[in-house]
């Protein structure tokens, strides 16, 4: 018997998460006797932070089965696909194709989604395409573990996922296996029982084809061959973009088909009443995402926007750039005409959001011991104790 698992994960700061979690897999699947592989494909290299990456494993009974697998490019039904930042099932834009995938694409009809996440099965399928096949959405609670550059944080989120995996799809890990595996590995008892209490927490909800967000995710033709210039030709950006109705300001030309958006954890978040036209957000983001409204505000372009931070950074006014996790929103819709239509509303909406703790806080993993146990009492997660693992 196959089993197959899909890491999502975000270039850079999720690098070795990712590879942990499919490598954990193929061990424990070797304490049950399987054989198996774990590999990455749509890396983040260029190095891009937060660009959506994916790692994969895959286990089998015998070395026959898995070579008769793996003939294929890369594994399309997958058992379980993990997502290491719930922010991810937005859907994924990678380098390795075009458009927006839905986060569950390469998830097999009756498969788990399995989301690191404190939100409710509702709110996440509000973000989760439409499949048009029942699934499952399974939800370990926790917030998303991210590292810096290149260094691995070990705050457990490997082992509390590998326990997860165990208890949704257990063909592809049994709980105890994966206790033998971290045993093996990482020889750490209290990584054993970060598993199982994660093996005990993890819930799942069956999903309904027509669930989930109805919004086509965005994607385009490629030309045919037959459509293509004679050589090697890469048309250039144009300087500058239209804007019909706007008299004045600039919004600079962009790659139409790769929009960046999917990188983004958190968004800048505007206040146009103490912005004091300064130019220094416009200046320092590395991706030209501002667009000069003709009014001269500077409106961060959340088609184009990765979420660096840059702009927050360098913001000499207090508060008037506020990075907000993605999870609050809905739409890539732009901000200053929301500014502009109704500034009393504007105002009201950016105060409630960016004083909310929920959505503004930073996730850089786990700073002390207890620290997961803390979040997800915070959270409401019912019969959490202090001070746990
Ligand atoms: S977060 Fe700010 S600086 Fe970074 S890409 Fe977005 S708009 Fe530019
Ligand atoms: S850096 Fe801040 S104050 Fe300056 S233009 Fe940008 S948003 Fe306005």
């Amino acid at each position: 018997m196959i089993g197959t698992v899909e890491v999502i994960y975000r270039g850079i700061f999720q690098k070795h998460l990712g590879q942990r979690i499919t490598r954990g897999i193929v061990l424990a699947g070797r304490q049950q006797g399987k054989i198996g592989i774990s590999f990455g494909r749509y890396g983040d290299s260029p190095e891009r932070n937060g660009i959506p990456a994916k790692s994969f494993a895959v286990v089998a009974d015998t070395e026959d089965e898995l070579q008769v697998h793996l003939s294929r490019y890369e594994p399309i039904n997958n058992d379980v696909t993990v997502v290491v930042d719930d922010t991810l099932c937005k859907g994924v834009e990678s380098w390795a194709w075009y458009g927006l995938q839905p986060v569950h694409k390469l998830t097999r009809p009756g498969g788990t989604l399995l989301v690191v996440s404190l939100q409710t099965p509702e709110a996440l399928l509000q973000d989760c395409h439409k499949k048009g096949a029942e699934w499952h959405l399974g939800i370990l609670p926790g917030t998303a573990s991210f590292s810096g550059l290149w260094v691995y944080k070990d705050d457990h989120t490997d082992v509390r996922l590998l326990g997860a995996i165990a208890k949704l799809a257990p063909h592809v890990a049994t709980i105890e296996s994966v206790e033998g595996a971290i045993r093996g590995e990482w020889k750490n008892e209290l990584k054993v029982a970060s598993a199982r209490k994660a093996y005990e927490r993890a819930s799942t909800r069956r999903v309904g084809p027509e669930e989930g967000n109805p919004e086509a995710p965005y994607a385009f033709e490629l030309l045919k061959w037959t459509e293509m210039k004679e050589g090697l030709v890469i048309p250039a950006i144009p300087v500058k973009q239209e804007v019909p109705g706007w008299t004045g300001g600039y919004r600079p030309g962009r790659n139409p088909t790769f929009k960046k958006f999917a990188t983004r954890t958190m968004r800048p978040v505007v206040d146009f009443e103490t912005c004091t036209k300064c130019t220094i957000c416009w200046l320092q983001c590395p991706d030209s995402c501002f667009d000069v409204t003709p009014t001269g505000h500077y409106d961060a372009n959340l088609e184009a926007c990765c979420g660096c931070g840059v702009c927050e950074a360098v913001c000499p006014v207090t508060d008037c750039i506020t990075m907000v996790n993605e999870q609050a929103f809905a739409n890539n819709t732009s901000q200053f005409e929301a500014y502009e239509k109704d500034p009393a509303a504007y105002k009201a909406w950016l105060t409630a959001t960016i004083t909310d703790k929920a959505t503004t806080q930073r996730s850089h993993g786990f700073r002390y011991r207890g620290q997961y146990a803390d979040e997800l009492a915070e959270a409401g997660a019912e019969g959490e104790p202090k001070g746990g693992d």
